[in-house]
């Protein structure tokens, strides 16, 4: 079996070692030569948009899948010729539009926030009417990690916000007061099996994520989240690794967005899971059945953003493992993550906060997350 993947950061390159031990080659498509997959199998160098390249990429793999989803899909499907893309190119071009993203939550009943469309100066004081404030204002396309937003507190933000985002379609949503951030993850097979893995906290920092940790143990919300996730993962006939992250707000869960492919908030699961996401994305796309998801005790993951400091690399912390990318430090790049884990939720805090301390110099406050 050989899996061609478009992207090869280190999505890819994690994809790419879960490839190795389940005897699945990887093959990667990349605009970087030195992409962090490339450690994990060979990298083309081209445009995401390079037809060519990637027609050359689906004549010597089985099936193609991404790990990136600003792919342009009409690029990837007509370059994919009679190999199969999976997840499919409907769920990506649903994910890549937050207008789309949501008319998709509301057709299958999932609760979402307050949210309007805006395409004038004019939408955007409708917006405010109907939402009242705070307002997130954002950009439906290609906006990752807290990109193209902007907060509106009262109505003396509206016109900064129009002059700083406006001249596009965009989406306004209600600011929501949430208690905690969480991420629903599973893996459906070619064949319809769904495969779970527990609730994962999300903490954000800038609109980047910080923290993991999982399972939640909260058997309703458990099953909020997997009704959710099934209705989406069986209305897009879906095949692969989805992500969806709700805010959790007065025991509901609000969808924010979903990705198609491995993320970011199950970098756990590698350390933390039977079956890691990667692997459990492999054996969906090449049509086999997932594997177990249940966990290995409790997880806890750090990103490692900006620079890995020498800490890391020394820390002297039971249940600790680096994973660095290989990536050039930049400011606010992800360039690894630290997975800890524990017997219990409390010694997983307790080694995380340690970490934390270590790692950015300050410990994190997890407050009460069920
Ligand atoms: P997004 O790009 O939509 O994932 O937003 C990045 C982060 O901004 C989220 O993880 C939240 O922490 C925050 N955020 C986005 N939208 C909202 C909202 N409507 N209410 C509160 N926080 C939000």
């Amino acid at each position: 079996m050989r899996i061609g993947i478009i992207g090869g950061g280190q999505l890819g390159q994690m994809l790419g070692f879960a490839g190795r031990e389940l005897g699945i080659d990887c093959e990667f498509l990349d605009p970087s030569p030195t992409a962090p997959a490339a450690d994990a199998g060979p990298v083309t160098a081209a445009a995401f948009d390079d037809e060519a390249a990637i027609r050359a990429l689906a004549s010597r793999v089985d099936v193609l899948t991404y790990e990136f989803e600003n792919v342009p899909v009409p690029a990837l499907e007509a370059a994919a010729g009679d190999t199969p893309v999976y997840p499919p190119l409907g769920a990506l071009a649903s994910a890549q539009d937050r207008l789309h993203e949501k008319q998709l939550f509301e057709s299958l009943d999932i609760p979402l926030p307050g949210w309007h469309a805006v395409d004038s100066r004019d939408d955007l004081d409708a917006a405010a009417e109907k939402l009242g404030y705070p307002i997130v204002l954002k950009t439906p396309r290609l906006g990752y990690d807290g990109k193209g937003q902007f907060v509106i507190k009262g109505a003396g933000d509206l016109d900064a916000a129009w002059s700083t985002l406006g001249g596009t379609p965009l989406i306004a949503e209600a600011w929501v007061p949430f208690d905690y951030e969480v991420s629903a993850i599973a893996a459906r097979s070619v064949d319809g099996v769904i495969e779970h893995y527990p609730l994962t906290n999300n903490i954000h920092g800038g609109g980047i994520l910080r923290y993991s940790r999982a399972p939640i143990t909260n058997p309703e919300l458990d099953s909020l989240a997997r009704e959710a996730i099934d209705k989406l993962l069986e209305k897009l006939n879906y095949v692969g690794v989805l992500a969806l992250e709700p805010f959790m707000h007065d025991g509901r869960l609000l969808a924010n967005e979903f990705a198609p492919r491995v993320h970011n908030s199950g970098h756990w699961t590698i350390e933390g899971a039977e079956t890691s996401q990667f692997a459990n994305h492999l054996l969906a796309v090449s049509g086999q059945a997932p594997r177990p998801a249940t966990t290995a005790g409790h997880a806890g993951m750090l990103n490692l953003i900006g620079e890995i400091p020498a800490g890391a690399r020394t820390l002297d912390v039971t249940g600790a493992a680096l994973h660095d990318y290989g990536k050039a430090p930049r400011e606010g790049r992800k360039l690894g993550h630290i997975t800890v884990i524990a017997e219990s939720a409390a010694l997983r805090d307790e080694r995380l906060r340690a970490i934390g301390q270590t790692v950015t110099g300050s410990t994190p406050d997890f407050g009460t997350t069920g």
